[in-house]
């Protein structure tokens, strides 16, 4: 995880990299950390804190530097504990040279060793703090070789950036695995985990492969292969996220900016995959459909959020496509040598596109000779690029830790391509493709009047929000809705909560049942609505306190519960991605009545970009 920015231009760096690092802070806030080459006699500036980036920036107050070249870090501990000493950037002995990084350095004991009877002295417990003295080692004037050196030792996934007071007109960058994409400026150039940070000053973007070095002055940009050393030309890319989506809008955070944008990304969701009755994607042309055609089997590798979203993507597909769908989660899936064949295909789900478990299970999936489609949210991350085709969740960018919006987002696509893919394979009739894509159509409509309804979740959330443990139940589509909102109240509010399917209830989680026990049950009008009204009264006969999300014109349901969220009436495969919504704002009320910090919920990260 981590997030880092670096600087090099005519601006004043130290706020160009406050801000950058402001725009990353969901992918770490163990601590925060900034180096800036003094210009007047080249020594480095350091400033590092533990805790939030407002615990650095309230030391920085006031502080105004000359400086045009830095480079900072927002951290997410894995070596050594969150704490000062720990934080990033971290400095050679003598202070000349400074290095921030995202990964993990796998072999840094056995590197850290033989610096030690060196002479190095370290100053922290992280594995990073190895790579700058290793760096110093190697250095006989020239930083870039002593890196080109360095990085060759190192074993993991790394993205690095480096400067030294020896060579202030330059910023050395590294990656691999972890991202790292360059900004190009005019007259300055920047560097940064994710584009967030970067679009402030330019839309204009190059995306560092595997093994890259880029070396940034104020005036050019150099990249080359570590392999050969030999200068690569690469693609600029625009980048077409405004500033204004990656800020709060008038909302207390971000989650609940990105809940309420649901209506927005499901509009801009078909407007984009609906041409002429049709279901469209641009980045998937003829020899895709030739592809796609063939397939024998459908795995679905994800985690967290997107791994919900491929529970109920496979039963979409298997519904509407008539193609066998498994789904695993991706740290499962890459270590189990899974029995993919060349003609499967395998769909890596993941909102960043660094998720370093999909990343590794979609090269897991590529050596074994499958077909490789990833559905992805940031434009041209590791898994967008590496993946045989990719279909974009265009939900913005989500800041939010606890994923809201690019979850809805993945569950439309999944609806779309199921479409697409049961078209192709001719599991479906004209007609039903018609009213199918008429039904979606109300999507965004259906989701606003949920939103609007809002208040109704006040009264549960006031009862239940000291509450330790939450059991949600569901059935079908809406059994992956209960691991979902399991996991929202999870991660923000930091209640026990366990999501079950409902038919599972009687093999154990009933004797979890007392008048203390609150259920949420997910029962809107299905083909198992039934059995969940079986369900709800069996809970109820045991005395739970009972919040049910139903359908409108729902009585059976409503006469059991103590509170109930109805959703708009809509195809069971729709009220998937309506069901969730009160579920998102459930959580959220829990999290805000507990004082948590809703858009950085402890220990967590954004994109898990190390195993
Ligand atoms: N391993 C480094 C540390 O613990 C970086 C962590 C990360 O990128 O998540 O500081």
């Amino acid at each position: 995880m981590c997030g880092i920015v670096g600087y090099i231009g005519a601006r004043k760096a130290l706020p160009v990299l406050i801000q950058g690092l402001e725009q990353l802070e969901y992918r770490g806030y163990d601590s925060a950390g900034v180096v800036c080459i003094n210009p007047t006699n080249h020594s480095l500036f350091l400033a590092k804190e533990k805790g939030k980036l407002g615990q650095l920036k309230s030391v920085l107050n006031g502080v105004s530097l000359a400086s045009t070249t830095g480079i900072a870090h927002t951290r997410w501990a894995t070596h050594g504990a969150p704490s000062k000493a720990n934080a990033h950037p971290h400095e050679d002995c003598k202070r000349r040279i400074a290095l921030v990084h995202n990964g993990i350095i796998e072999n840094y004991q056995e590197i850290k060793h033989k610096l030690l009877k060196k002479g190095h002295r370290f100053r922290s417990e992280t594995d990073t703090e190895i790579a700058v003295h290793l760096i110093e080692e190697y250095y006989d004037g020239d930083v870039e070789q002593a890196f080109r050196k360095a990085v060759g030792e190192l074993k993991g996934y790394f993205a690095f950036v480096v400067l030294s007071a020896d060579e202030p007109g330059k910023l050395f960058v590294f990656k691999r695995s972890n991202p790292m994409v360059i900004g190009v400026g005019n007259g300055e150039n920047f560097a940064a985990s994710d584009v967030t940070a970067i679009i402030p000053y330019t839309r204009k973007v190059i995306y560092l492969e595997d093994d890259e070095f880029a070396v940034l002055e104020r005036d050019s940009i150099t990249i080359s292969s570590r392999a050969s050393h030999k200068p690569i030309r690469k693609t600029i890319s625009e980048v077409k996220w405004s500033v204004d989506e990656a800020k709060k809008g008038g909302f207390p955070n971000f989650m609940l900016k990105e809940i309420y944008e649901q209506p927005r990304v499901a509009e801009e969701t078909l407007a984009k995959r609906l041409k002429n009755g049709k279901v469209w994607f641009d980045t998937l042309d003829s020899k895709a459909e030739a592809h796609l055609k063939k397939i024998r089997k459908v795995f679905v590798v994800s985690c967290g959020t997107a791994y919900h979203a491929g529970l109920v993507g496979r039963y979409m597909l298997e519904e509407y496509a008539k193609v066998p769908t498994e789904v695993q989660v991706s740290s499962e899936f890459r270590y189990v040598d899974p029995l993919v064949t060349k003609e499967d295909l395998v769909i890596l789900i993941t909102q960043s596109g660094e998720t370093a478990d999909t990343i590794a299970a979609l090269r897991e999936a590529r050596a074994k000779g499958a077909c490789t489609l990833a559905i992805v949210n940031v434009v041209g991350s590791t898994i967008a690029r590496e993946a045989d085709y990719v279909i974009y969740t265009h939900a913005g960018p989500e800041i939010g830790v606890a994923s809201t919006k690019a979850y809805i987002a993945q569950l439309l696509t999944f609806a779309l391509f199921t479409i697409y893919l049961a078209c192709l394979r001719k599991t479906v009739s004209a007609g039903f493709v018609a009213s199918y894509l008429k039904e979606m159509r109300k999507l965004p409509k259906a989701i606003t009047t949920i939103l609007h309804r809002e208040k109704l979740l006040e009264p549960p959330a006031k009862t239940l929000f000291k509450n330790k443990n939450f059991l949600f139940l569901g059935r079908g589509y809406n059994f992956p809705t209960a691991l979902e909102g399991a996991l929202k109240l999870k991660e923000i509010s930091y209640a026990h909560a366990h999501g079950y399917a409902a038919g599972e209830m009687k093999h154990g989680p009933i004797a979890l049942i007392d008048s203390t026990q609150p259920v949420i049950c997910i029962a809107p009008f299905s083909k198992t609505y039934e059995k969940m009204v079986s369900n709800i009264q069996e809970i109820k006969a045991r005395k739970a306190i009972v919040l049910s999300i139903t359908t409108e014109g729902d009585k059976s349901v409503k006469q059991l519960s103590d509170w109930v969220f109805p959703i708009p009436k809509m195809s069971e495969i729709f009220s998937s991605i309506l069901s969730v919504i009160p579920l998102q704002l459930f959580a959220y009320k829990i999290s805000v009545k507990n004082h948590r910090d809703v858009d950085q919920p402890r220990n967590l990260a954004k994109s898990v970009t190390v195993e």
